[in-house]
């Protein structure tokens, strides 16, 4: 790993070193197929062998029962969030959101498109420091579903609880950026959708769980490819899928698995998470601006006393082999991106490296 450096990205992300040395071989000839996975057939038999292990490991690794389906599909999350309304949104009906940030925001707007749109709660007002406790939250009259951003890529927020929905209400999560950094309680969510470029594989692949029962609401005069049960029926193979960003995310999972599972990955996550605000907490030059109950692990969002500082930092940061700090274009400051991936010896230099940029800078 000597010629790579920390990305602290925000997505794509920081991928194991060993999944891709592992990929870069099956470039070349997957399994000794003398056929790269790029230029395999989705229909034959090497290719079956590799998504049905994808599906295999997250079924294992977050324990998902058979009556949800796995899908592996594309146009991102951003494709979910029209998705979810033309499939799920009856006439007359209403989508309920919890509004944590941008993410939230922009599948709001395209359920409106499509229906009738409630804003359950919002942390808006207060810049989206925050999650919404339960108090905050009030669901319109049975909704048709309800939806949650559980981690705010953008803000640095995440939800640590799973929310109460009334009964019988199907809860519809996007998980981009927090899917599988810990244990996953599948059975208290309808739906859990993921674009797999933050925290498990490469752009162009979308990790969609949906219990099947689900998919029967669609009207089946949705473009064939828009609804559910094709995906459900056609198993991720009614057109041809991306085929290479599958295999990656298979590699990921078997990487997960390897590495313990969900539970000790959730172990090295606080970890990790807890070295860098600690730094953060303790410094006098910077603070995180997430209110510390509805901290992400995953995104640390900090800032400096002064916008000169912080551009001082990322150009130095970076040249000391730091990637990927600055914070998003619309909220400004650092972000530091502590993905599944990203090992704790990273988030160690990026300690050092604050220190140091402190003492300097005094
Ligand atoms: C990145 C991100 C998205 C958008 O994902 P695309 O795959 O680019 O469409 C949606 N939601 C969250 C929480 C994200 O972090």
């Amino acid at each position: 790993m000597s010629d790579r450096i920390y990305n602290f990205s925000a997505g794509p992300a920081m991928l194991p070193g060993q999944v891709i040395r592992k990929s870069m071989s099956a470039l070349w000839d997957l399994d000794g197929t003398g056929i790269g996975i790029m230029e395999h057939s989705h229909r034959g038999a090497a290719f079956q062998g590799v998504i049905d292990r994808a599906e295999a490991l997250a079924r294992e690794l977050c324990g998902i029962p058979d009556s949800y389906s796995v899908l592996f599909l594309q146009g991102g999350a951003s494709t979910q969030f029209f998705m979810v309304p033309m499939n799920l949104l009856g006439e007359g009906q209403c989508g309920d959101y919890v509004n944590t940030g941008a993410w939230s925001q922009k599948a709001m707007v395209e359920a409106k498109k499509l229906g009738k749109v409630h804003e359950a709660g919002s942390s808006e007002p207060d810049k989206f420091t925050y999650i919404p406790g339960p108090d905050q939250i009030s669901w319109s009259e049975k909704p048709a579903y309800a939806h949650i951003t559980s981690n705010n890529t953008i803000f640095g927020t995440e939800w640590h609880r799973d929310p109460e929905v009334p009964a019988g209400v199907p809860l519809v999560c996007d998980a981009s950026s927090d899917i599988f950094s810990r244990p996953l309680d599948i059975k208290r969510y309808a739906m859990v959708y993921a674009g797999a470029q933050k925290n498990l594989g490469p752009a162009g692949v979308t990790l969609v769980i949906m219990r099947n029962d689900l998919a029967e609401r669609a009207p089946k005069t949705l473009p064939t490819l828009l609804q559910y049960r094709t995906h459900i029926d056609k198993k991720s193979m009614f057109n041809t899928p991306p085929a290479f960003a599958i295999y990656v995310v298979g590699e990921v999972l078997a990487w997960l698995k390897e590495a313990g599972g969900l539970a000790a990955m959730a172990e090295r996550n606080r970890e990790k998470a807890a070295l860098v605000y600690d730094y953060i907490d303790q410094s006098e030059m910077f603070s995180a601006t997430a209110r510390k109950d509805s901290r992400s692990l995953m995104n640390v969002c900090f800032r400096a006393t002064s916008e000169d500082l912080e551009k001082k930092l990322i150009a130095q940061a970076g040249e000391a082999g730091l990637a990927g700090l600055k914070g998003h274009r619309s909220v400004g400051g650092m972000r530091a991106s502590l993905y599944n991936a990203m090992p704790i010896e990273g988030c160690q230099a990026l300690v050092n490296f604050l220190a140091d940029f402190e003492k300097a800078n005094r």
